[in-house]
């Protein structure tokens, strides 16, 4: 079975796993990021090496915060991650590594896994969104997820409060994530005058029933609502799975979801979800991408299916069929082609002869497979080889030149393939007396 590597890089902690092609986790280590580019580069090596050990990787998936150009690799800027502005990943990396690197953005490969380990199952539309320190977003559109140029949700820099006068790294006023996310949470507390140092202090004072701590909480629910009702709004998703550390403040999620109401006046069928994975989403998704890249790549052999016709004349056997090929390699040889997609291998041996030589072949019966990878000089094709009679008007086809039949002991000189090889174990087969 396939396996990858994927990497979430946070703010605050980096987490690298080893999955396989169900998604699964083998092994997983958590790391404190580093401030510097420097040492988070060799922190990243360092982690992969780790997780990786002796391992066989299809890919290593990174999952970055920010606004990255995803196919070369380069964050172009991190609101959360300064030291990782304009990081050529891609080209660091592959000088450690030779597996395939893919990147995405973490909020995106969030979405992903998420969808991936359960969603996919009931819903086509769904859009993913991480709520912690900042607001990422990811779309899967019609299972698929959505990219733009590359930049595609970065939901967390809608502008939903202007008036707030409220500045955003990225340059606007009055962003979503800079109204809804863990950071502007721990503020409208601080203004409310609680002394805290985080949000789970800031959720327990709520569950404790806090008036301070609920109303920090249910100030920054009617930011998130108005968020999730233009997300609506725009992409109409079967779900919203939510993520994050703030995530696990339900009174934040239910407050949310009870104000989505009075704003969502049409469109009030979207299941408002806590995602599943929890801190490993992103790691996973990346991994997934990895997988992904490396399933969709794969090379399998072609399978192809080739006729030995017995041709009669009557009761009278008068030899085999074959035919010239009109296209590269030429020569002659047995009839046959490749198999269809949703075609049995009867099916198609049955209508490559009737392409070919114009007979309705009956009487069919399983030969042998052959297999050999080089016995075809166009690519790897395992061939099903099936025994069959005919009679009647042989008419060379579209991809045949001409058809005739032979004396199977009079063949000519050189034919294309193994063919030669088919019929003379045909032959022997033939010739031994039956038990
Ligand atoms: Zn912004």
């Amino acid at each position: 079975m396939s396996k990858a590597i994927g990497v979430d890089l946070g703010g605050t902690k980096t987490i690298v796993v080893l999955i396989d092609e169900y998604g699964r986790i083998l092994k997983k280590k958590k790391y404190a990021t580093p401030q510097t580019k420097r040492e988070i580069l060799e922190m990243l090596v360092k982690g992969i090496k780790e997780v990786k050990g002796k391992e066989k990787v299809v890919g290593i998936g990174l999952g970055l915060a920010g606004f990255l150009d995803s196919e070369r690799g380069i964050m172009r800027f991190s609101p959360n991650i300064p030291a990782i502005n304009n990081t050529n990943f891609k080209a660091f990396l592959k000088k450690h590594f030779k597996e395939k690197l893919v990147f995405e953005n973490d909020a995106n490969a969030f979405a992903l896994a998420e969808y991936a380990a359960g969603y996919k199952k009931q819903y086509k539309n769904v859009v993913g969104i991480t709520l912690g320190t900042g607001i990422g977003g990811g779309i899967i559109v019609d299972g698929m997820l959505l990219k733009g140029k590359g930049c595609a949700a970065e939901l967390g820099h809608m502008i939903v409060d202007h008036s707030s006068g409220k500045r955003c790294d990225c340059g606007n006023i009055g962003c979503f994530e800079e109204l809804a996310d863990g950071k502007a949470l721990l503020r409208t507390a601080h203004k409310l005058g609680l002394n805290l140092q985080n949000n789970i202090e800031l959720a327990e004072l709520a569950k404790r029933g806090n008036r301070k701590a609920i109303r920090a909480i249910k100030e920054i629910a009617e930011y998130l609502a108005i968020g999730l009702v233009n997300i609506i709004n725009i992409f109409d998703p079967d779900a919203i799975v939510i993520g994050g550390g703030l995530a696990n403040i339900d009174l934040l999620l239910n407050e949310a979801k009870r104000r989505l109401k009075k704003y969502r006046k049409v469109r009030a069928d979207t299941k408002i979800l806590k995602a599943k994975l929890g801190d490993n989403a992103p790691a996973i998704g990346a991994a997934l991408l990895a997988l992904e890249d490396f399933l969709r790549m794969r090379k399998t052999p072609n399978i192809a299916v080739d006729a030995i016709i017995e041709y009669y004349e009557g009761k009278e056997f008068k030899g085999i069929v074959l035919v010239e090929r009109k296209f590269e390699p030429k020569g002659w040889a047995l009839p046959g082609g490749l198999v269809e997609y949703n075609e049995t291998l009867e099916k198609a041996v049955q209508r490559e002869a009737l392409e070919e030589t114009g007979l309705r072949i009956k009487a069919i019966k399983q030969f042998r497979a052959y297999s050999d990878p080089k016995r075809d000089a166009r690519g790897h094709t395992i061939s099903v080889v099936f025994t069959a009679k005919a009679t009647g008007n042989l008419n060379a086809g579209s991809d045949a030149a001409s058809a005739k039949v032979f004396d199977p002991k009079k063949l000519p000189k050189k034919l294309c393939f193994d063919h030669k090889r088919i019929i003379s174990d045909w032959l022997k087969k033939r010739e031994r007396p039956q038990r």
